[in-house]
């Protein structure tokens, strides 16, 4: 008589990390090639501004094409510009493993934020191939366009395109500082690149992924105050993104009366008081952030007629972000004095959790490892969001020193990246043979 048949577990798993592999996980070609990353854009103090759809960007994809055609993978790029890097499995047409991030930074960004994830990815899939091994699945390396959100906001418009999340021509009228639009510069990008193979948008037919996972730094500091390795991300916690235009008019700052004047930021200051009372938590979960803020004329003897500011709410719960988001424009209305107002909400991402199995993967692959790791949430945004529709998805986070990023001073050493490529190694050719 057949005895039960037994349970798949961490620890079956752990027996089943071939040895050369960890082996074949190369730390200092690594470091080196972000490194080298890192001089496109180099800013000083050890940071990197490359915005998405940039000179310096096309010159990082070509660097990481280089290196990935030497390792034997073939590329494609699609309509949103979205790379591939394919390695071929032993069963061509079966669902590939999907893993990457992206490759532009913040304007005062640091060297590790996104890129990490895709160099990493093809260190993964090249440390696969140098021990000899071969997978079931293909593994396809991924870089989404512009995360960051940066140069053209929102970020992840190059995995809400491709997940069907958003259509690809939801953005084409965002223009930057300079005033080029995103679709302008889509173009110009797609146009330089018209030597590269060209294949459909979204994950349609063999393209849909059996897996996604992404690497990253952890862009806080539970990690490294707990000494650990590697966070096994278990989802991401929600944002929404709105624009409030304040409209007043402007007046002569010391002719005017005080009580006469239709003054735009005295009414932002109100607002931002009204909104901090709508958003106040007492447990400091919810996140309320108004980053940025134009005034017009921006003169010191001006009464201001227009002020522009933006709120960034996050929250983990669904119902808490529905409820205080949709309560944004009421609140802002209910604030006015003297001036008109208006509210747009430019990005929704609701929270996501991650399904299990990929987090099971990560954490396996850590504990046959022998690395320490942790079950946590994400507070920033990523593009494995956009994928848990599609696909069983989830992230690797490795320690941020000081918890520190979208900044030059972000810091994750060598060694803490080659742990973490190690897990992302481990884990993606389980997820491939599976
Ligand atoms: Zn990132």
């Amino acid at each position: 008589m057949a005895g039960p048949i037994p349970r798949r577990t961490a620890s079956t798993m752990t027996n089943r990390v071939p040895p050369t592999l960890p082996a074949a996980v190369d730390e200092s070609r690594q470091w080196a090639r972000l490194m080298g990353m890192a001089m496109l854009g180099e800013i000083p103090g050890d940071g990197v501004d490359r915005a998405a759809l940039t000179l310096l960007d096309r010159q990082a994809r070509r660097l990481l094409i280089e290196w990935a055609t030497e390792a034997g993978l073939t590329v494609s790029v699609d309509e949103m510009n979205n790379l591939f890097l394919r390695h071929e499995g032993l069963e061509p047409g079966a669902a590939p493993v999907l893993t990457g991030s992206h490759m532009d930074s913040q304007p005062n960004g640091g060297r590790f934020d996104g890129i990490w994830g895709v160099v990493a990815a093809l260190e993964a899939v090249q440390a696969i191939r140098d021990a000899g091994l071969t997978t079931r699945r293909p593994i396809e390396v991924v870089a989404w366009t512009n995360e960051e959100g940066g140069r053209f906001a929102p970020g992840c418009m190059g995995s809400m395109a491709w997940s069907g999340h958003s259509a690809s021509t939801t953005w084409d009228g965002v223009a930057d500082l300079h005033g080029t639009t995103f679709r302008a510069a889509l173009e110009e990008q797609m146009a330089a690149e018209a030597d590269l193979p060209r294949r459909p948008l979204g994950p349609v037919g063999a393209a849909r992924p059996s897996a996604y996972i992404e690497a990253h730094i952890e862009q806080g500091p539970l990690l490294e105050a707990d000494m650990l390795d590697i966070g096994v991300v278990t989802g991401i916690q929600g944002s929404r993104w709105f624009v409030v235009d304040v409209a007043g008019r402007s007046d002569h700052a010391g002719t005017a009366p005080v009580s006469l004047r239709q003054d735009a930021v005295q009414e932002m200051v109100r607002i931002v008081n009204a909104l901090n009372t709508l958003t106040h938590d007492p447990a400091d979960v919810l996140r309320f952030t108004v980053g940025r803020v134009e005034v017009h004329p921006n003169t010191s003897n001006s009464v201001a007629d227009r002020v522009r500011f933006t709120i960034d709410l996050r929250h983990p719960d669904a119902d808490i972000l529905r409820e205080k988001g949709d309560a944004i424009a009421g609140t802002v209305q209910a604030a006015l004095r003297h001036c008109t107002a208006t509210v747009t909400e430019r990005f929704t991402a609701m929270p996501t959790a991650f399904q299990e199995l990929v987090p099971d993967a990560v954490e396996a692959a850590a504990e046959a490892l022998g690395l320490r790791s942790l079950r946590m949430a994400s507070g920033a945004f990523h593009d494995a969001q956009f994928l848990v529709p599609v696909c069983p998805s989830g992230m690797i986070f490795v320690p941020s020193r000081g918890g520190i990023s979208h900044h030059p001073s972000e810091y994750t050493s060598p060694e803490q990246l080659a742990a973490g490529t190690r897990v992302l190694a481990a884990t993606v050719w389980d997820l491939a043979n599976r």
